[in-house]
């Protein structure tokens, strides 16, 4: 066989894994079905501006380990997530935080904020949340909740918020003080001109063939080398046996302006209903960028189907219970290893990739 391990997914698993392997002698293939490497996390040059193609992307963790692994191969700027919501024309600050209730109320003091949200808490709340609604309702009360996450919500996941688990909204940081990041980690920023910084530094040298989708050569790409690694969909790879798991999609429209600076702001969140898209993206604001143009995103969330692609697994019971019997058929399996959002089934961010890689790259080769 020509090669040790074929990697399967040139996005942020794959590439480490790939790097790695490499560089402790072993050889290795990957192939990736786009035209591009990077993953989700692919940056197109658009007008001197790096264009996040996959929808916006910010690096930030609490993990100094990993913090240190990204930071060998690129430089960070100082980017810190501050995200806008305009509702129905009204800016308002995310996460909810004091800027947020000031605009909102016309309460100045932390005190003044909890007791309005406190008296919405006891008038709408229940002790029990069992789904999304009730759960965003108990933790910001009915006029944020309408306002700042209903349409939002319902728009990303396409289903009403009755019939959505209350995980999803645990990952929204509620504050009494006047901090619009974002993210509560130590470590946060983008890479110095993009993402495609790291992946041309972790596939140098490495084959790589792109265009290529494993299943259309399957039996081909079987023979070529000893493992693999597959970072692709798990169902699919077992050719869907235990059924079908759940994926949201999105479709992004990229435009190119002829303005210098079209929203202020490197991601503003349109909460209505009635907008069809969740958020527009302004890219050069990333990097802090002086480009005399400006590209902008506006992403639409969408249902999966075969022809798109499978942004979001959607994690609720049934469809975690349909994985656990992949993943355990997989556990028994030598000769391939599953990674990555698709391959592993979970909402990773880029941080958690990374931990994971390199978990497995020490498992893999045993500290060598
Ligand atoms: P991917 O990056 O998806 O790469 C998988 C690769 O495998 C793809 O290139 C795909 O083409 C290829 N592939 C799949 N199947 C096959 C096949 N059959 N044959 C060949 N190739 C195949 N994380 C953060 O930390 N911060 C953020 O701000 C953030 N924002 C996000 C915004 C959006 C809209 C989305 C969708 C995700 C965001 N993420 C963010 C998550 C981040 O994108 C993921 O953590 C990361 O991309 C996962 O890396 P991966 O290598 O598992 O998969
Ligand atoms: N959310 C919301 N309003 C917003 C932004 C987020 O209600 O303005 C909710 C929504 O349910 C979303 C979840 O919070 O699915 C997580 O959003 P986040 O932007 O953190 O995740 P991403 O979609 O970028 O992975």
């Amino acid at each position: 066989m020509k090669y040790d391990y074929l990697v399967v997914g040139a996005g942020p698993f794959g590439s480490i894994f790939a790097y790695e392997a490499t560089k402790r002698g072993k050889r290795v293939l990957v192939i990736d079905k786009r035209e591009h490497v990077g993953g989700n996390l692919y940056c197109k040059p658009i007008a001197g501006i790096n264009v996040h193609w996959y929808g916006a992307h910010i690096f930030h963790t609490s993990n100094k380990s990993v913090w240190d692994y990204v930071n060998q191969f690129a430089t960070f700027n100082h980017f810190t997530n501050a995200p806008l919501a305009n509702y129905k024309g009204t800016l308002l600050n995310l996460p909810f935080n004091m800027n947020t209730f000031n605009r909102l109320w016309g309460v100045n003091t932390p005190e003044q904020a909890k007791q309005i949200i406190a008296e919405q808490r006891k008038n709408y709340g229940v002790s029990n949340p069992k789904n999304l609604e009730e759960q965003a309702i108990n933790l910001v009360g009915l006029d944020i909740y309408e306002k700042l996450i209903k349409g939002y919500t319902e728009k990303q996941w396409g289903r009403p918020c009755t019939e959505l688990p209350a995980f999803i909204i645990k990952r929204l940081p509620v504050r009494y003080t006047f901090d619009n990041n974002y993210f509560t980690d130590i470590y946060q920023g983008i890479p110095v001109g993009g993402y495609n910084v790291l992946f041309d530094k972790w596939l140098k040298d490495i084959d790589v063939t792109l265009n290529a989708d494993y299943f259309e050569n399957r039996t081909m790409y079987e023979g070529m080398a000893e493992k693999i690694i597959f970072t692709g969909m798990i169902d699919q790879y077992y050719d869907y046996e235990f059924g079908e798991l759940e994926y949201r999609s999105l479709r992004f429209e990229h435009e190119l302006l002829e303005s210098d600076n079209y929203q202020g702001n490197a991601v503003i969140n349109y909460t209505d209903r009635e907008t069809e898209f969740t958020r527009i993206i302004e890219h050069k604001h990333f990097e802090f960028g002086q480009a005399p143009k400006t590209v902008i995103t506006r992403e639409y969330p969408q249902d999966y189907t075969k022809d798109v692609e499978p942004y979001y697994p959607i994690n609720d019971a049934l469809n975690n219970e349909i994985y656990e019997k992949y993943r355990q058929k997989a556990e028994k399996e030598a000769h391939v290893i599953f990674g990555g959002r698709l391959g592993q089934y979970r909402y990773f961010d880029m941080h958690h990739i990374i931990e994971n890689v390199l978990k497995l790259v020490d498992t893999e080769f045993d500290n060598q």
